[in-house]
């Protein structure tokens, strides 16, 4: 190679390497922001029950691999959203503002000692800049009560003031109005908050708001009128819908979206045992120590973004310390191949080194005898020649004997060598053998996913390739669906996303449990799932999607006792040998497509040779 070629070559190599430092970097910043993203998120969640929505997104976008596109779909929304929440804010506010001004003035309307009225005069001058800052509204409201305690006091001290009494006066004259309508007797005993995105103005409550809500297009079975209002929870309902007291597994969790304290519990048990699955490297033992003991004493809504920094820090530390590991035995190997080098070429010297000797002996061996030859020709007498013989058998003897020495000490040395390597290749074998089975656990593991516990996408991709290799190879039927839940969206929206979770798990099962050994099913993401059904002739997969869904229809979700209907929706179609998955993959999402447009609920089969030119139809309904 010339040396203008060898110069390009290694420029290409630089290059090459600073672009995989690049894109490690910014692989790394991209997880950074990631984290970042839903960290943030978390956080601001708890002040509008809109914005929580789109922080709900922005986590579900940000743990995707759609990122681009569902951010640049979200951030107009965000935008929208939290400028509502501020203009819902900022109303409310003004309304408390005006409520507390109102208090303090129809307080100043009593007859009260000169230096309480000063002190409310003063009070009232101030609300109206304090109050714009929502943290000083407790200390405003704690003062205003002991205003307000103080007016009471003085008002029933006052012998004098035979008028009604403080509140009436302050609320205005009540006692003639007509008594609130009776509650029915079985309506809801305990208080309804008010919806999120209407405060509470001016301590005025909210009307009654009735049934937990109930999202359009999610179907609640239906109810007589005159039931409804006698209260939900009292009611029998339905034989056809409600399958008995035994169906709590399909229960949704009642409350929409649990606060902190309802689930804090579960959230310490889930840290705790995932803490105890970590193996950790002996340095760390102290800080999992500490942290198991936080988690022990209970978590409250504070402590748990520290504690999941410090748990993050820890798992971090785990996969480095695999790493290291890794790398440890990789220089470990390193050195034990440079010893078994070493040993070769020493095996090779001694081998060289014996050639040397034998032939070192074949000289003397040589010499001595043709010493013997002339000793024999020399011989004038018997005597002589005894003498002589004798002198040169000894020294043959003494020849062969210090080579045989010579050999068995190296034989032996050699010997020690290759026994300690034997020792070294079986132990780096041992090693090597607990690495494999490591990296294999690990993988298992990542192809998991973990709320279903259905192989994940990563799973469906190899297990793909797997069956559309083996149909290429051997021919038959290869079947190729994908489910998608109906109005999920809603579910959540409805029931909050501890309840879609259950859902989602429930019915991951149910479809799992269904299908033969040889078929396979994997959640592809969100709430769709995707099978392959090898052996499967097209009516034979149309038949078990059906049975599927209808098992799926039967399901006794309910929620407070109400049933939940919840469907999917189905796409089948079969590959044809030859075709790339992907090309499969999208007639079936085709069919889905249809299935969705007539109605939901249905299972809709895409055959492959009335293949039409492709639709735009795929793409829509994955961006819809
Ligand atoms: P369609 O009938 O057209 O399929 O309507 P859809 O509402 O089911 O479809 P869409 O794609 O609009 O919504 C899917 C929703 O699934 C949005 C997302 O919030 C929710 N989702 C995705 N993954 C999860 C999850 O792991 N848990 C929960 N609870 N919800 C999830
Ligand atoms: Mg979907
Ligand atoms: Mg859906």
């Amino acid at each position: 190679m010339s040396d203008d070629a060898q110069r390009w070559k290694a420029k290409y190599l630089q290059s090459l390497e600073q672009q995989e430092k690049l894109e490690k970097r910014w692989d790394f910043r991209l997880d950074l922001l990631r984290r970042g993203l839903v960290r943030s998120s978390l956080a601001a969640e708890g002040s509008d029950k809109a914005v929580d929505q789109c922080m709900r997104e922005l986590r579900e976008i940000v743990r995707g691999d759609q990122m681009d596109a569902g951010l640049s779909a979200l951030i107009p929304r965000l935008e929208r959203t939290v400028l509502d929440s501020e203009h819902r804010r900022q109303r409310g506010i003004e309304q408390s503002v005006a409520a507390l001004g109102s208090l303090a003035n129809r307080l100043l309307e009593l007859d009260l000692p000169r230096e309480l009225r000063k002190d409310l005069k003063q009070f009232a001058k101030r609300i109206n800049e304090s109050a714009r800052h929502p943290r000083e509204m407790p200390a405003l409201l704690a003062e205003l009560s002991m205003l307000q305690g103080q007016a009471l006091l003085a008002s029933q001290t006052d012998p004098a003031l035979d008028r009604p009494g403080l509140l009436q006066r302050l609320f205005g004259g009540r006692d003639d109005a007509p008594a609130c309508e009776q509650a029915p007797e079985n309506a809801r005993k305990e208080p309804v908050p008010p919806a999120a995105s209407e405060p509470v103005a001016g301590g005025v409550i909210q009307p009654y708001r009735g049934e937990a809500p109930v999202a359009p297009g999610v179907t609640v079975a239906p109810r007589p009128a005159a039931a409804l209002t006698a209260g939900l929870d009292s009611l029998p309902l339905p034989a056809t819908l409600l399958t008995g007291e035994g169906d709590s597994a399909y229960a949704l969790p009642s409350l929409p979206e649990p606060g902190y304290s309802a689930v804090a519990q579960h959230v310490a048990d889930s840290l705790r045992s995932l803490l105890d699955e970590l193996e950790l490297p002996e340095y760390h033992q102290p800080q999992a120590e500490a942290l198991r003991q936080r988690l022990q004493g209970g978590l409250n809504w504070y402590e748990l973004v520290p504690v999941l920094d410090d748990l993050g820090v820890l798992v971090l530390a785990v996969t480095d310390n695999g790493q290291r590991e890794f790398a440890g035995y990789l220089k470990q190997l390193n050195q034990r191949l440079a010893q078994f080098l070493d040993n070769l070429s020493v095996a090779q010297d001694g081998h060289a080194e014996s050639e040397r000797s034998a032939r070192a002996l074949d000289d003397q061996l040589r010499e001595q005898v043709s010493g013997l030859q002339t000793s024999v020709q020399g011989a004038a007498d018997l005597e002589h020649l005894k003498q002589s013989l004798e002198q040169r058998l000894g020294g043959l003897l003494d020849t062969l004997d210090h080579h045989q020495q010579q050999r068995a000490a190296h034989e032996q040395a050699l010997g020690e060598r290759l026994q300690a390597l034997m020792a070294h290749v079986s132990s780096m074998e041992a090693e090597a053998q607990g690495f494999r089975d490591n990296l294999e656990a690990q993988r298992q593991r990542a192809l998991r996913d973990p709320l279903t516990g259905l192989p994940n996408r990563a799973a469906w991709n190899e297990r793909l390739d797997l069956e559309v290799a083996r149909q290429q190879r051997y021919g038959g039927d290869l079947l190729l669906a994908v489910i998608d839940i109906d109005h999920f969206k809603r579910i959540n929206d409805s029931f909050g996303h501890l309840a879609g979770d259950k859902v989602l798990k429930l019915i991951a099962a149910e479809l799992a449990r269904r299908l033969r050994k040889t078929d396979f099913i994997a959640r592809f993401g969100g709430e769709e799932f995707v099978l392959l059904l090898p052996g499967t002739p097209l009516e034979g997969g149309q038949q078990l999607l059906e049975n599927l869904r209808t098992a799926v229809e039967a399901c006794p979700f309910h929620f407070k006792g109400e049933r939940v209907a919840i469907t999917f929706s189905a796409g089948l179609t079969a590959q044809i040998a030859g075709e790339r998955s992907d090309e499969t993959f999208q007639r079936a999402d085709r069919a889905l497509y249809r299935a969705k447009q007539c109605g939901r609920n249905r299972v809709e089969i895409h055959e492959p040779d009335s293949i039409a030119p492709a639709p735009d139809a795929s793409g829509a309904l994955l961006a819809e």
